[in-house]
């Protein structure tokens, strides 16, 4: 094996997440030897989700390294610049970056980064006496430690799974071919940004002229996501710290009802939607052939001739509603999932009552390994790291903390002032000092 192919930190996948880390470790600060494996040649952002009008739900200083390294060369800014279009992109006053320009970052950063590996699917990992050893299509690696970057896989509901097909889908495959709703009874499960965002791009015809399109959400209302000042200090590494120290139970608790902080649909989303509705039904006129339901669960799936008929439970009265369709998407979310690649290891990967990874401080999923040896999970944490763990929002910080952890030393420097919140509780000597 050549000196090459020893690494200090070996990623598997390289979506946002891991691909943070990547250009953070691209540095002098940390002299880490590092590879992130990626099994898609050209990166591309969740391409099943990319859909016209579509924008980030975070600010582009969120990016894969401004919040601890603002002179990287990796940043969203550099990107404008070597793109010659800093200034337009300026004047165009964007509220929120389109997916389409953010993903087309993303690859941009993944393609000059020389220790991202394009094309080159990770098939098994394994531990032997000296560290890891991973399996790629291209070679044979060695690692003192992994960062496993992998995503989340699209989540159905049970009675969905088994009539799964070009008819009934996952949210997360409806870009992926070529779709023809013309003329068909289409019906959008689940209340979220991607739900919204389907029910959008289907009401202004972008697959075809549909007969009917219903969109069902199990929510109250069609709810925005909470973007005001107080409520983004859950995405601080301040509040993740100390969330982290809290028992399972309250943490969980505060995950539930912090749900629209992370996990609405931006105002800008919904202002659009009324007004396509507006517009379409009440000033030309349209019959009605597009219509909300919320406050809904989806309950049952059954066959009904080329079609599906989908029962839904009524949220106030419990009343059972039947929705005939030819077309039934779910944009019903992802779940956590370990790749099959690390099967060998998964079992000595504790778990929570839960089934979840147990992550430390410092992203590092507990194991019956040796301790030299540290797996560490992005986008695994909610349930330990609180409602930002998924998000874009905290990813460089999260990123610098486990090449600190790895370099054992404070390569990138996470001190920061005092917030106005006091999210603990304070003891009396903090009382006494603070006077
Ligand atoms: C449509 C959509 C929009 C979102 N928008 C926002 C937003 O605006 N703001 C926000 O904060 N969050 C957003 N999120 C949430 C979150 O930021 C994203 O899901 C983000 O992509 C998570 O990054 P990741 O790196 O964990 O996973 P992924 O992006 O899923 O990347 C995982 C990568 O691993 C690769 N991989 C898998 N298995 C292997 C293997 N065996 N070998 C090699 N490579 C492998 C995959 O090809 C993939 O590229 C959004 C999520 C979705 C689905």
């Amino acid at each position: 094996m050549s000196d090459s192919n020893v690494l200090d930190l070996a990623g598997l996948g390289a979506g946002p997440f891991n691909l943070s880390i990547a250009a953070l470790a691209d540095s002098h600060l940390t002299r880490l030897a590092t590879r992130f494996f990626e099994r898609r040649h050209d990166p591309v952002w969740h391409p099943g989700l990319m859909l016209p009008d579509t924008h980030l739900q975070t600010g582009f200083l969120k990016d894969l390294v401004t919040a601890v390294a603002p002179d990287s060369r990796h940043s969203f800014l550099s990107y404008l610049v070597e793109h010659r279009r800093f200034y337009r992109f300026l004047n165009a006053e964007l509220g929120t970056v389109s997916r389409a320009e953010f993903s087309d970052y993303l690859g941009w950063a993944a393609r000059r980064l020389e220790n991202v590996a394009l094309g080159e699917a990770v098939r098994e990992v394994r531990l032997d006496a000296r560290g890891f050893r991973i399996r790629t299509d291209a070679g044979d690696y060695r690692a003192r430690h992994l960062s496993l970057g992998t995503g989340k896989r699209p989540w159905l509901p049970d009675f969905a799974e088994a009539l799964r097909g070009s008819h009934c889908l996952h949210a997360a495959e409806i870009a992926r071919t070529q779709r023809d709703f013309s003329g068909r009874r289409v019906v959008v499960v689940g209340g979220g940004q991607s739900g919204a965002d389907i029910f959008l791009n289907a009401l202004r015809g972008h697959w075809g002229q549909p007969r009917e399109l219903h969109w069902i959400s199990r929510r109250r209302n069609f709810e925005p996501l909470d973007e005001t000042a107080f409520t983004n200090e859950y995405f601080t590494p301040d509040y993740t710290r100390g969330f982290h120290g809290l028992p399972r139970e309250v943490r969980a608790r505060e995950v539930a009802a912090q749900k629209l902080a992370s996990d609405g649909i931006t105002p800008a989303a919904l202002q659009s939607l009324y007004r396509e509705l507006y517009h379409r039904f009440d000033v030309l006129g349209e019959p009605r052939w597009a219509r909300l339901f919320p406050h809904r669960e989806a309950v049952a799936l059954s066959r009904s001739g080329l079609g599906f008929v989908l029962t839904t439970q009524h949220g106030l009265t419990g009343d059972r509603e039947h929705f005939n369709a030819d077309v039934v998407v779910f944009a019903t979310g992802f779940c956590s999932h370990l790749p099959d690649c690390l099967a060998e290891l998964t079992p000595r990967l504790e778990r929570d009552a839960h089934g979840e990874l147990v992550l430390g401080p410092h992203f590092e999923a507990s194991w019956d390994g040796p301790t030299a040896h540290r797996i560490y999970a992005v986008n695994a944490g909610r349930h330990s790291h609180g409602i930002a763990e998924p998000q874009l929002s905290l990813m460089a910080w999260r990123s610098a903390t486990i090449l600190n952890h790895i370099a054992g030393h404070q390569a990138f420097d996470l001190s920061e002032n005092e917030g106005p919140i006091e999210w603990q509780p304070i003891t009396e000597q903090r009382w006494v000092q603070a006077i």
